[in-house]
C-alpha cells in the first residue's frame, strides 16, 4: 500500500523525480552512473548550472543581482556562515523557534546578538510582531517557517538593512516578493530534494563588507567565484534538487503549488478546529501551511488514534518532543489525497469516541 508520508524532513518527494533519480544512478551519461562521473565533466556542470538558474527563475530573482549556490553542511552551517560573512558590529534576530534560537547561538560566537523579538516564553506558538529593526545594524535575520512549532511568517518587514531568511521548510511553497531578501538559505530536504545540499541565494552586493578573514569553505564570495564548485559538490543531492525544481516549473511554478498547499492546509485546519477531539498548537493567524501542529485532547484515545493512523498507511505525524502531540508536514510533493486520508481518520475517531 502507498504510504501517506507526512514526515517533517527528509520527506516525500515527487514520484517522477524518484524514478528519474533512480535511473540516473544506474545510467546517467553513456552507460555511466551519475555517482561515478567527474563533477567537472560537462554533463554534471550542466546539472549544476541548470539547478542554479532554475532556483533563481522560480524565485523570480533572475537578472536582479542574485547568485544561487548549492552548498554542504545543512542549514545549520548557514547559521555560522551568515555571521562570518555579514556580521561586523551587530545583528538583529527574530527568535521564533528552535532553529532561530540555534542561529542566534552560532552568531553569538562573533557578537552580542540583539533579539529583536521573541516568542520563546510562549514556547513559540506565535510570531512576534510590531518590532523595530535598527538602521545601524549589519543585518536582520528571520525564519520564514518554524518547522517544529508550526508557525509561519505571513508578512515580512520592509527592512532598512539587509534581510536574511532561513526558508528551509517553506521555500518554493508560496509566492513572496523574494527580492525583499538579501540572503535566503534552505536545506534541500523538504521542498527541494534529498538531504545533503543547502540552497543559498545571495544578493552579491551585500558581500565583502566585513573586516575578518573568512576561511575559503565558509566564504560566499569564494563559492560564487567558483560557480558553486569550490570543492566536490554533493552531486546526487544537487541532481535530485534540479529534478524537483524542473517538476515544480512544469507544474506552473510557485503560483500553482501555492494553490495546492493552501487547499491542503485549509482541509487539515478545518478538521482540527471542528473536531472537538483535537486542538491546534499555534495561534490561528500564524499557522503554517507546511507543518500543522496539533494535540489530541483526550489522552485515552491516543492508542486507538495511532493504530488507526497506522492502519491507514499514514507515516510521520508524531510531533517534535518540544511540542508533543502531532505534526502533519505537508510539503509540496504531498498530495491532497494524503491529507484527505488523515482527515478521514481524525473524523472517524470522533465518530467512534
Ligand atoms: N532551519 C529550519 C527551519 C529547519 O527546519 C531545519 C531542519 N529541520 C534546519 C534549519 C536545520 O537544517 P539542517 O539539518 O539541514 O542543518
Amino acid at each position: 500500500m502507498k504510504k501517506h508520508n507526512f514526515s517533517a524532513g527528509p520527506c516525500v518527494l515527487p514520484k517522477s523525480v524518484m524514478e528519474q533519480a533512480a535511473a540516473a544512478v544506474l545510467n546517467f551519461d553513456d552507460g555511466l552512473s551519475l555517482l561515478e562521473i567527474s563533477h567537472r565533466s560537462k554533463p554534471f556542470v550542466d546539472v549544476m548550472e541548470n539547478a542554479r538558474s532554475l532556483a533563481l527563475e522560480l524565485l523570480g530573482l533572475e537578472g536582479k543581482g542574485y547568485k544561487a549556490l548549492f552548498l554542504q553542511g545543512g542549514a545549520s552551517t548557514q547559521f555560522l556562515m551568515v555571521a562570518l560573512n555579514l556580521l561586523e558590529k551587530r545583528a538583529g534576530y527574530l527568535n521564533t523557534g528552535t532553529w532561530a534560537d540555534k542561529a542566534i547561538k552560532e552568531a553569538k560566537i562573533y557578537d552580542d546578538i540583539y533579539e529583536i523579538g521573541s516568542s520563546k516564553s510562549a514556547n513559540y506558538n506565535y510570531i512576534p510582531k510590531g518590532y523595530d529593526i535598527p538602521e545601524d545594524y549589519d543585518y536582520f535575520h528571520c525564519t520564514s517557517n518554524n518547522t517544529i512549532f508550526g508557525t509561519q511568517m505571513k508578512s515580512f518587514p520592509n527592512s532598512p538593512i539587509p534581510m536574511v531568511c532561513d526558508m528551509s521548510s517553506d521555500i518554493f511553497s508560496r509566492q513572496l516578493d523574494f527580492s525583499k531578501f538579501d540572503l535566503i538559505y534552505a536545506g534541500a530536504q523538504k521542498n527541494m530534494g534529498p538531504a545533503g545540499t543547502t540552497l543559498v541565494v545571495i544578493k552579491e552586493d551585500i558581500l565583502g563588507k566585513v573586516s575578518r578573514k573568512i576561511p575559503s569553505m565558509m566564504n560566499y564570495k569564494e563559492h560564487i567565484s567558483k560557480g558553486s564548485m569550490f570543492n566536490t559538490p554533493p552531486v546526487f543531492a544537487v541532481y535530485v534538487s534540479m529534478l524537483t525544481l524542473e517538476w515544480l516549473k512544469n507544474l506552473g511554478g510557485i503560483k500553482a503549488i501555492e494553490k495546492e498547499n493552501e487547499k491542503k492546509a485549509r482541509l487539515i485546519y478545518s478538521e482540527i478546529d471542528l473536531n472537538p477531539l483535537f486542538k491546534g498548537y499555534s495561534v490561528k493567524e500564524d499557522r503554517s501551511i507546511m507543518n500543522a501542529t496539533f494535540t489530541l485532547e483526550n489522552e485515552n484515545l491516543k492508542e486507538t488514534f495511532e493504530s488507526m493512523v497506522k492502519e491507514a498507511g499514514i507515516n510521520g505525524i508524531n510531533g517534535h518532543r518540544s511540542v508533543g502531540g502531532y505534526r502533519a508536514s505537508m510539503y509540496n510533493a504531498l498530495s491532497l489525497d494524503s491529507v484527505k486520508a488523515l482527515v478521514e481518520v481524525m473524523s472517524e475517531l470522533e465518530s467512534k469516541a
